[in-house]
């Protein structure tokens, strides 16, 4: 017998889930779905995001709701328009073979009158983020009177983006006899004051340890000097010759500069920020999602819901303001069973913070080497040689050609032919690689490469002198500036001598700079409405804040801020001319382009 007809769901919802590929319950399945399918209790499911959890509270209701009645009777709050549409469509499909089932789901960011209209011609279930909820409960469009489930989803992520009080106002509008099921990624004070203001008794179940990340999820970190950040990254995506994978930033700033220079690298890849519209946001998900795009770069609020099963890699560019969102970010590979790789790229004082990820996920990191650059190349050869191996043949179409080609060969022994046909390759690599360091920190130290310091030598280098302004500016060394390059940059834009300009520290994407206090209007005015390459050049006073390259002005905090770090593009046109080349290079060499393949960027 199917084991979800023994949980108690009836046959059609059985074919359905089937036909979904769902063989047997998922541990959250199997422990939520008798308990939910009483229908008595409130519920607290602790469970990350992948593991089933739709199911585990849609089987459930398909089972409680009557479908003759046509009112609302289930509530579903979850916190993005992605997640919303997910689960909307999960039901549908479990509910393919019960008739007169009606869902809606209700979010921000589209039409609200086709939202109405649905709502008017008759629901039972409603699937909604807050926001929206709210808005369509102002305007009397529902009666809520009926309800007898609310789940919660995500409840966690709904707090962290500032929903509690949308929430406390959606429920009040339900009655009192309904039943709260609650899942949530992680625990938090929030969370459990949640469930002890709204729930009775709840029922708790924990799949995995508290707050503890998929078990299928291997966390990795690599300490590196933080400018030899952005080469490091490429190493290891190059290294990783299947990589399908999501890129975390903190900032909507770093994340446009990282997909910029990957793009000039010629990767696929792409950004997604809180400042897109939804139609960007749809274009570049859809893209992602085809696997037109390898690499998403994206902060921790945008990539919220993000539900793209077969993530390889959640790559830290830089780890979490948050710790407790490192569990959000991880939680986006290994779904569905599925096995991931979270990795992290930490400078040696981000080591506790990795430190205090581990207490939290209860597991522990694994300390990497950054790849070798003659590792990387026979990572490639034979990712390669492997394609080569397994192409489809058209043999019709090939066929015609086949005699002048052979004709060419045929001079050639068949260890001949393979040997041409990897130095193609490894010509290209050999010649991008050449020269490549060891990015590992410790090595970089034992080189003697003073260019970034140890942990006293930052410090210092971060206490402003006296009579100068710690200033930031978008340019850093993956734009292939030296500190003597930025030096004249700064000198020939504000029209000030070098005596001027005191410590420059670079970082990989951007630059911290010391101005003379006199000066600093100079600088600004200098710069104001230029480009390097085609990319606006932004300064800014750097705070305390801003501090190790973290938050400015992005959308790392509350779900409704927006804007801040990005200054107006206006026209003008400093054009870096300093340098002739355009590219990006990032530490490695860069600048060749492959025109034949895909993967272009060598
Ligand atoms: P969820 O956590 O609900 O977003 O589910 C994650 C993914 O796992 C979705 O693609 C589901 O379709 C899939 N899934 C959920 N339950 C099962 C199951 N019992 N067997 C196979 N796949 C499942």
């Amino acid at each position: 017998m199917n084991p979800f007809l023994d949980l108690g769901i009836r046959h059609e919802v059985v074919n359905a889930i089937t036909e979904m590929g769902f063989e047997k319950p998922s541990p959250i399945q199997e422990k939520a779905i008798p308990v939910l399918l009483t229908g008595n209790d409130d519920f607290v499911g602790l469970a990350q995001t992948g593991t089933g959890k739709t199911a585990a509270f849609g089987l459930p209701l398909l089972e409680l709701i009557d479908f003759t009645q046509k009112h609302p009777q289930a509530l579903i709050l979850c916190p993005t328009r992605e997640l919303c549409l997910q689960i909307a469509k999960d039901l549908e499909k479990f509910a393919k073979y019960i008739d007169d089932v009606h869902v809606v789901a209700v979010y921000g960011g589209a039409n609200i009158s086709d939202q109405l209209r649905q709502i008017r011609r008759g629901v039972q279930i409603v699937v909604a983020t807050p926001g929206r909820m709210l808005d369509i409960i102002g305007r009397k469009a529902i009666d809520f009177s009926n309800v007898k489930y609310v789940v919660l989803d995500e409840a966690d992520e709904m707090l962290n983006m500032g929903f509690q009080e949308d929430i406390n106002n959606i429920l009040s509008e339900t009655p009192d006899t309904k039943k709260t099921w609650l899942f949530s990624a992680t625990m938090p004070k929030e969370v459990r004051r949640i469930a002890q203001n709204y729930m009775t008794n709840p029922q708790e179940l924990t799949v995995g340890a508290k707050n503890t990340g998929n078990v299928n999820i291997e966390h990795h970190y690599y300490v590196i000097k933080a400018r030899d950040k952005y080469a490091a990254f490429k190493r290891i995506v190059d290294y990783s010759t299947d990589i399908f994978g999501i890129v975390f930033c903190r900032t909507k700033i770093e994340t446009q500069e990282i997909a910029e220079a990957l793009v000039r690298d010629g990767y696929n890849a792409d950004s997604l920020h809180g400042d897109l519209s939804q139609q960007q946001r749809d274009k570049v998900m859809k893209r992602y999602r085809d696997r037109s795009l390898q690499l998403l770069i994206a902060t921790d609020v945008a990539a919220r819901g993000i539900d793209v099963n077969d993530v390889t890699h959640v790559i830290n560019f830089s780890l979490p303001d948050e710790v407790e969102n490192y569990t959000h970010r991880s939680g986006r590979t290994a779904r569905a069973g599925k096995t991931g790789i979270s990795l992290s790229l930490v400078n040696v004082k981000e080591i506790g913070k990795i430190r205090r990820i581990e207490k939290i996920i209860g597991k522990q990191f694994e300390k990497k080497q950054i790849p070798q650059a003659t590792e990387v190349i026979e990572k490639q050869l034979l990712a390669m040689m492997n394609k080569i191996h397994n192409v489809e043949i058209n043999e019709e179409k090939i066929t015609p050609y086949l005699p002048s080609i052979m004709e060419s060969m045929q001079d050639l022994s068949k260890e001949d032919i393979i040997k041409r046909f990897a130095s193609l390759e490894f010509n290209r690599f050999l010649d991008y690689y050449q020269n490549a360091p060891d990015l590992n920190a410790d090595a970089r130290e034992r080189d003697g490469d003073r260019g970034e310091r140890g942990e006293r030598g930052e410090r210092r280098e971060r206490s402003v002198s006296k009579g100068f302004t710690r200033l930031f500016i978008n340019l850093g060394s993956v734009d292939e500036f030296s500190r003597g390059d930025m030096l004249g940059l700064i000198c020939d834009a504000a029209n000030i001598s070098g005596k001027s300009v005191g410590k420059i520290d670079m970082k990989g994407v951007f630059t911290f700079f010391e101005v003379q206090d006199a000066d600093v209007k100079k600088v600004f005015d200098g710069f104001q409405g230029t480009e390097y390459n085609g990319r606006a050049v932004r300064v800014e006073v750097s705070g305390e804040e801003t501090r190790g390259g973290g938050r400015r002005g992005g959308d790392s905090g509350g779900r409704r801020r927006s804007g801040g770090g990005d200054r107006d593009r206006k026209g003008g046109s400093f054009r870096g001319d300093r340098r002739s080349s355009g590219g990006f290079g990032g530490g490695e060499r860069s600048g060749r382009r492959q025109s034949s393949s895909s993967r272009s960027r060598y």
